[in-house]
């Protein structure tokens, strides 16, 4: 009997489960506690940034990244096009007006091309600059932070990397050689939601090289509270710290990330040799960017114009109990962005139609990968 085969879950095991247990007996079980603390140094650590801040998602790590860089109500944010909306309501939670950038075709990363180019038009016709450029790394694929950077530095903008879903990410050619993504922005943000690489239940971690960055992004995340007898707030702060039980898990995910990275690259890679020759479309693997491939995405081949090939893969899918699921609807395409401009926006459309992230938990077992393969390739032969 076959069982369901699922999209994406944690692979939680006795490490997790004991030092849940030991943070829940240490009686700190808030934002307080030394799971919090060794949380943050590990991840520091294990990135190679500077400093970290654990937050409650990788949503609250980008908006106290806005909020840093002081984006106010109608301030400019720049950001990918291709991506979860939670990139951009960060942005939105600050009334800023957005520059919804499309991606290259070959990386699905932000075209830097295109926003280079609208900069120097909006420059020379004297007209708003953005005051960040939100680069995405999506899927595990760095996205071209080295380039995005000068960018950032020409026009004066704060770079943040959305790092949410490229936890163990590096590059390993190139200016960035060496280094994870993350560590390239002024700031930068993680996920640890339950489908992420590696999983606190929720939570998220902000990232930075400053110093100053990371003193402020832990104040406004403990609702601004000064050390001062009787609570005394400088400013308007948010209730966006981890608890010590998500970061106990942490602690002990952490510590697999390297299992994790390398079960992700060898499931991907035997996806790609299944599906080498066929009308599939494999998920980018640029050379220089050594990706975590978090979730595993195709492209289904363009038949029909639209979703209906897609649709079509994942209920074929569906009906043999292996979960599948769309790329994102591009941000241009959600109705609450629907007056934003956008630079592009054929590649992201072309992405959300035709792609379909396949089952790629860590956990994966060899004989359901290859009933996945399987299927997918019986589908082919009925088109
Ligand atoms: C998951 C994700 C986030 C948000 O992370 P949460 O921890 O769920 O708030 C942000 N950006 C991208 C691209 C994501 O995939």
């Amino acid at each position: 009997m076959s069982t369901r085969v699922p999209l994406a879950i944690p692979n939680i095991g006795q490490t997790e489960a004991d030092l849940v247990a030991d943070a829940m007996r240490s009686g700190f079980v808030s934002s307080v506690g030394e799971y919090v603390t060794e949380f943050e140094r590990r991840f520091a650590e294990y990135v190679g940034a500077p400093y970290a801040v654990a937050c409650s998602s990788g949503t609250a790590a980008l908006h106290l990244g806005m909020r840093l860089a002081d984006v106010q109500p109608g301030d400019l944010v720049a950001v990918s096009d291709f991506t979860f909306m939670a990139s951009s309501n960060a942005a939105s939670y600050q009334f800023a007006d957005l520059l919804l950038v499309d991606s290259k075709p070959d990386s699905w990363g932000m075209d830097l091309d295109i926003l280079r180019t609208e900069l120097l038009r909006r420059r020379s016709a004297g007209e708003k600059l953005p005051k960040v450029i939100e680069l995405v790394h999506i899927l595990g694929q760095p996205a071209d932070a080295h380039g995005a950077r000068e960018i950032a530095d020409e026009f004066g903008a704060v770079l943040i990397e959305d790092a949410a879903e490229a936890l163990g990410a590096t590059w390993s050619d190139g200016p960035l050689a060496g280094r994870h993504v993350g560590t390239v922005g002024h700031m930068a943000a993680f996920s640890f939601n339950g489908n992420k690489i590696m999983t606190t239940g929720g939570g998220g971690m902000f990232t930075t090289d400053d110093e100053e960055l990371a003193r402020r992004a832990k104040h406004l995340s403990t609702q601004a509270r000064m050390p001062e007898r009787g609570y005394l707030h400088n400013e308007i702060g948010y209730n966006y710290r981890l608890t010590n039980i998500a970061a106990a898990l942490g602690v002990a995910q952490l510590s697999r990330m390297d299992e994790f990275v390398a079960r992700k690259r060898s499931i991907a890679a035997r996806y790609n040799d299944a599906f080498a020759g066929t009308p599939i479309t494999c998920p980018p693997g640029m050379p220089g960017e050594e990706s975590t491939y978090w979730l595993y995405s195709i492209l289904v081949p363009s038949a029909e114009p639209g979703t209906e090939t897609r649709d079509n893969l994942q209920d074929f899918l569906g009906a043999a109990d292996i979960e599948s699921r769309p790329l994102w609807r591009p941000l241009h395409m959600q109705p609450p962005l629907a007056k934003e401009q956008v630079l592009g926006g054929a590649v992201g459309e072309e992405l959300f139609a035709r792609g379909l992230s396949l089952p790629c938990s860590t956990d994966l077992s060899d004989a359901d990968q290859q009933r996945v393969i399987e299927r997918v390739l019986a589908w082919l032969q009925t088109r």
